[in-house]
């Protein structure tokens, strides 16, 4: 009789410190699953990392026969990591974990027992932000929010890429090859059953966030315009309602000129309505550029990452890179 596989994705750029610590959480929690009838596997990605991670990730796969590891050829960021490895999952469901321990492994089971239930997408959503300061709380709350709003693919709210995949999302997901690939978004299109297993979020095991406010900005972006084409609709709006005002305005200068006359004045209306015009028209420019550059980067049909090294563990089939 073969058992159900779950192989536990983990993307690290720049972990050395906490690899260890997540392997030795990790490891346990695969060896009550192995007690529980599901063969556990582990595959990090290495995505291009400077410090000693990959030889950390070597000395672990060393130690344990369900580790496999993928390095990629430089650092294309954590969404491409985390398709590099899924890609490579040819058997059975995976789960999505950080490197950092902030997602903890021991939540794992859970996720298991409702992927047999017969759920699709089992996805964390966070109670708790632990050691991550105001700021990025109250913004990543509210990004959840526009989001929402703006989008039509349902992402939901305060879930990050803490997830289990059954086979057939799996295979889904892999079809999705867009360059830009903001996941959270890509999850939710594949649709399937889904639910969702609320969860304190912890903080870093060691090492600081790779993500800062710069980055965090450039990823919210990243999202809204991959799912969404609101920003164009509201550029057209934009352009009607000052259409409309202007068209007003000129009936009124027309009409004051001819019965009280024009003793050429108006120099500060003037520049007022030449500076918010050129600003509007600008920013509807800037917009109509953010899809232009993702249309031209998706025209390039480039692969989505590069592989380095693949060693895959015994029983894992070399994939299909
Ligand atoms: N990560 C990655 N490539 C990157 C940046 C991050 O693989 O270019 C990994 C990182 O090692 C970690 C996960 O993505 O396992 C989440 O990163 P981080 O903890 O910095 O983000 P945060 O939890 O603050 O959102
Ligand atoms: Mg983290």
């Amino acid at each position: 009789m073969t058992m159900d596989r779950l192989t536990v994705v983990v993307a690290a750029y720049n972990e050395a410190e906490a690899l260890p610590v997540l392997q030795g959480r990790l490891a346990a929690v695969l060896d009550a699953l192995a007690a529980d009838g599901l063969d556990g596997r582990a595959l990090y990605v290495d995505d291009g990392s400077r410090d000693s991670t990959w030889e950390v990730l070597r000395a672990i796969a060393a130690g344990d026969g369900r580790v496999s590891l993928l390095r990629l050829s430089r650092n294309f960021g954590k969404e491409a990591a985390l398709t590099a490895g899924l890609d490579l999952v040819d058997e059975g469901a995976a789960l999505i974990l950080d490197a950092d321990g902030q997602d903890p492994p021991e939540l794992i089971p859970a996720f298991v027992a409702r992927w047999r239930e017969g759920y699709d997408d089992v996805y964390g959503t966070r109670l708790q932000r632990e050691g991550e300061g105001w700021l990025k709380r109250a913004s990543a709350h509210a990004f959840y929010r526009v989001m929402q709003r703006l989008s039509k693919t349902p992402i939901p709210v305060d879930t990050g890429d803490f997830r289990l995949l059954s086979p057939r999302a799996l295979a889904a997901l892999r079809q999705l090859r867009e360059r830009h690939r903001f996941m959270k978004g890509l999850f939710g299109w594949v649709g399937y059953r889904r639910v969702s297993i609320p969860y304190r979020r912890e903080p870093r095991l060691a090492g600081d966030s790779k993500f800062n406010f710069w980055r965090l900005w450039n990823f919210a972006l990243e999202g809204i315009t991959s799912f969404s084409t609101a920003p164009l609709r509201l550029a057209t709006y934009v352009g009607l309602g000052s259409a409309v005002l202007a068209f007003a305005y000129a009936v009124w200068v027309v009409v004051k000129a001819i019965f009280l006359g024009d003793p050429v004045a108006g120099w500060p209306t003037m520049m007022v309505v030449i500076l918010f015009l050129g600003g509007v028209q600008l920013i509807a420019l800037g917009m109509i550029g953010e899809y232009l550059g993702r249309l031209y980067e998706e025209s390039k049909q480039r692969p989505l990452y590069l592989v380095d090294s693949w060693l895959p563990a015994a029983g894992v089939c070399s994939g299909r890179t």
